[in-house]
């Protein structure tokens, strides 16, 4: 056990019983030491771990493909689409500008839909690969908690199976909130699931929702030709996020050609062959929108898809989350929950730590799962990441702070990329220049953000990024100067 700047970090001997393996298929009934409901990053994050712990592993999934939302339906195919998108939008708008010419573009949308699927493939087959090589068995089938240590499983080729587990771990993930008067039909009234899917690029996307997951892929179809138009009920887009970065992301979105309609409640719709008419409301005025297609991106709920929590006694938060406590143990003893299920952040990444906290949990080892250092990115163009605290949450916090920013637009190898949109911003304690947050939207900044988790995980000062080397020319330079710019020390601003 190493302590580093207040954390405590435990360092693991291999299990006595890592060489364990579980071979063969399922029978009738089965005996597991951990049985994981879901296979989702969460789930199959855990089940790995699990079974490299030495535990007899099996994790029961009900769709044909492992992997989840996340890799089915969420962050990798979204990313696939962004990718392409965004080499359209270049050759496009941008290639000229490099000297190269681009005659005839055109959009071969079936191809860049089949991409996206390949790529999906190539990740649901790595994590079969990775259930094989670490001898997690998958079951098939859909799972039901019948009572703390019984699992009954549906099975998908037809039949039922007993699991009898001494631990298991929820990780059913979550479902997207539905309109009643918008229901998904997945064609032209679409989730997140159908929004990766059009068979054409629509003329008008309404996407109701100005979060994540509605900015992605609206930005998305407005690279391919859509007109996009964004209504969010909250007064700014991305709620939640620091104060200067939706500023800044608002005004290069609108300046790409994104709608807005900030403060806006969405308050009906009439659904017809050719359109969806959606009726909207802001500070009582009422007008309506004309869409070919429509997003609903209002936000995402537990599923406690096999988990009867009334019957089992399984305690549940406000919003229907299972409560868990800082080992992902629920309220029933040897049953652990974590990912999207439990709430907080819906995030893969931390869906993931979660799962391997709960596996070591259940080895026997004393881990725990801070949100500390729990970073979220946006993957539109600028991208957007964050990690810690926004200014405003800092300022009401009282606590004393100072800030630090730089743009892209005094960073050289942004200016090589044309690239220049957007800033890194720092927050830092004002007497011991501990850093409570940084807020970023630039190029890459998904990337920039890992060193900045880093520092955030040991407890770093801004004087620690600002002292340290960056190399010359990169975007990374500017994490460096709006360190030092904390300090007043910012070289090339
Ligand atoms: C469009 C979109 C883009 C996203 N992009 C990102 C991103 O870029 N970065 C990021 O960090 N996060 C992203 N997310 C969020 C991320 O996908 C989720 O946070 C993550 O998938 C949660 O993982 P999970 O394991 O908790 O649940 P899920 O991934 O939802 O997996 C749950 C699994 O459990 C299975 N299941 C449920 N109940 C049962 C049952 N009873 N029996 C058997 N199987 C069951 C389901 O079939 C599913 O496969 C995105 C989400 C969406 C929708």
């Amino acid at each position: 056990m190493v302590a580093f700047g207040g954390h405590t970090r435990y360092f693991f001997a291999p299990h006595p019983l890592a060489s364990v393996t579980v071979e063969g298929a399922p029978t009738e009934q089965q005996e597991s030491e951990v049985v994981v409901i879901g296979g989702g990053p969460g789930g199959y994050v855990a089940a790995i771990r699990a079974a490299q712990l030495g535990l007899k592993t099996t994790c029961v999934e009900s769709a044909s493909t492992l992997g989840g939302t996340c890799v089915n339906v969420g962050c990798i195919p979204s990313k696939a689409l962004l990718q392409s998108s965004e080499h359209f939008e270049f050759a496009r708008l941008h290639a000229h500008e490099h000297g190269i010419g681009v005659d005839g573009l055109r959009l071969d949308l079936h191809q860049m839909l089949r991409r996206k699927d390949e790529v999906v493939s190539q990740n649901t087959r790595g994590v079969e690969f990775l259930f094989r090589k670490n001898k997690v068995t998958w079951l098939k089938g859909h799972g039901r908690l019948l009572k703390e240590n019984v699992v009954d499983v549906a099975l998908n080729e037809g039949g039922n199976l007993q699991l009898k587990a001494r631990h298991v771990i929820i990780a059913t993930g979550s479902v997207p909130v539905e309109l009643p008067f918008l229901r998904f039909d997945e064609k032209r009234i679409v989730s997140n699931t159908g929004a990766l899917t059009f068979a054409e690029v629509p003329s008008h996307l309404v996407v109701i929702g100005g979060g994540v997951i509605g900015l992605e892929l609206g930005s998305v179809w407005r690279r391919l030709g859509a007109k996009v138009s964004v209504v969010e009920m909250m007064p700014t887009i991305l709620p939640g996020t620091d104060d200067d970065v939706v500023k800044e992301a608002e005004r290069v979105f609108r300046r790409q050609g994104l709608e807005f309609h900030a403060g806006t409640r969405v308050t009906g719709a009439d659904i017809a062959d050719d359109r969806i008419v959606v009726h909207i409301e802001r500070e009582g005025q009422a007008r309506t929108l004309d869409a070919t297609h429509v997003l609903v991106s209002v936000g995402r709920k537990p599923s406690l898809s096999g988990i009867d929590a009334g019957a089992l006694g399984l305690d549940l938060g406000a919003r229907g989350e299972i409560t868990v406590n800082d080992q992902m143990r629920t309220s029933l003893p040897d049953v652990f929950a974590i990912g999207d299920a439990v709430g907080g952040k819906l995030l893969a990444h931390k869906a993931e730590e979660e799962g391997v906290i709960a596996a070591e949990v259940i080895a026997g080892h004393p881990a725990h799962m801070h949100y500390h250092s729990m970073p979220s990115v946006v993957y539109t163009w600028p991208e957007i990441a964050t990690v810690g605290l926004t200014e405003r949450e800092v300022r009401e916090s009282g606590r004393e702070y100072k800030t630090g920013k730089f743009p892209f637009t005094a960073n050289g190898r942004a200016r090589t990329m044309g690239e220049a949109s957007g800033f890194v911003k720092f927050i830092a304690d004002a007497k011991t220049d501990e850093l409570l947050g940084c807020h970023m939207i630039g190029p890459n900044v998904s990337e920039l953000i890992s060193e900045v988790v880093l520092a955030f995980e040991y407890r770093g000062a801004a004087e620690d990024l600002g002292i340290t080397v960056h190399s010359h020319p990169t975007l990374s330079e500017a994490v460096k100067e709006a360190a030092l710019s904390v300090l007043g020390r910012a070289i090339h601003f």
